[in-house]
């Protein structure tokens, strides 16, 4: 059995009559472990284990971090995830919590993820959080599970930070026969390296991240990603923080779960720029979730 729940397909009446087209969520805030990253992870891990690795490594204080714990328990494999020390209390016990080890090193995610990579051995899988064909696969059953739902839909809005929910929702779409459906990439301004990206025609990496939105940071899209803007129809929609974290608290009143500004930056595609929905009728958002935020946090956001 897989590691990751069927997750709920919702038609939202408050979304939609914010954007005034029907919009249908992929609740995949609920995946146990917080967030859609368990679909690929968990896949990931299961074919490392029965490949015979005796222990799982990541270098992610958010919710990649998070999935490779709860795996790792799941299967009985113990995880060391290796995080820099900007990394949040919370996130560093939501990982404990599911009885991973965590070891704090440096003081940027390169530092850690530099320790993390020293400690592999014969035995040991290195789960990365968005650049593996592995987890495109498994993130693909978000698609596939709309489709067995029989829910049509002309348009899907998805967050990116590295890209892996893009290359598994474009496999999930093509897999499907479904590849002409257009995506539309949701990033935070001071996280937009895809919309950079696609601006330049290459890509590129940002020289830091600015935004709140710490899921979305990858300073560089991973190249499986951009490939699919270059072949695909792909539009890039970047939001502000504000408009994000907004989204956060207006999906909690309107649907009760509580999501990440990374997921709030989709959300706020549909309660604050409905005009770049113009051309379709029925959109399929995927709520990838998030863990690491909490309702005082966002509450702190707001009134900053
Ligand atoms: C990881 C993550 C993203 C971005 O996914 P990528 O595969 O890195 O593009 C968006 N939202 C949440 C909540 C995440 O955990």
């Amino acid at each position: 059995m897989a590691l990751h729940l069927e997750t709920p397909l919702l038609e939202s009446r408050p979304l939609s009559q914010a954007s005034g087209r029907a919009i249908w969520l992929k609740m995949d805030a609920l995946q146990p472990p917080g967030s859609f990253k368990i679909r690929g992870i968990g896949a990931a891990c299961e074919h490392h284990a029965r490949s015979g690795k005796r222990r799982f490594i990541s270098s992610s204080g958010g919710n990649a971090g998070i999935a490779v714990a709860y795996a790792g328990r799941r299967l009985s494999i113990p995880v060391s995830v290796f995080v820099p020390e900007t990394t949040t209390e919370r996130a560093k016990s939501l990982i404990r919590q599911e009885g991973a080890e965590v070891f704090v090193h440096g003081t940027s995610w390169q530092e850690a993820n530099e320790r993390a990579l020293e400690a592999v051995d014969v035995e040991t899988a290195f789960i990365h959080p968005f650049d593996d064909p592995i987890l495109w696969t498994g993130h693909a059953t978000i698609i596939d599970e709309v489709v067995k739902a029989a829910v049509p839909f002309d348009a899907v809005v998805l967050s990116v930070g590295g890209g892996g929910l893009l290359s598994g929702v474009a496999e999930g779409l093509a897999r499907n026969g479904l590849q002409d459906i257009p995506l539309i990439a949701a990033e935070t301004e001071g996280a937009a390296s895809l919309a950079a990206s696609v601006k330049a025609g290459r890509r590129v990496e940002l020289p830091a991240i600015t935004s709140i939105a710490t899921s979305l940071g990858a300073r560089k899209v991973c190249q499986r990603a951009f490939d699919i803007t270059q072949t695909l129809p792909v539009d890039c929609v970047v939001v502000d923080d504000r408009a994000a974290v907004n989204a956060c608290t207006r999906f909690l009143d309107d649907h009760r779960v509580v999501v990440e500004p990374a997921c709030g930056a989709a959300l706020a595609v549909a309660y604050a720029h409905a005009d770049r929905l113009a051309r379709f009728e029925r959109i399929l958002i995927v709520v990838c979730g998030g863990a690491t935020a909490s309702l005082a946090q966002l509450q702190a956001w707001q009134a900053s």
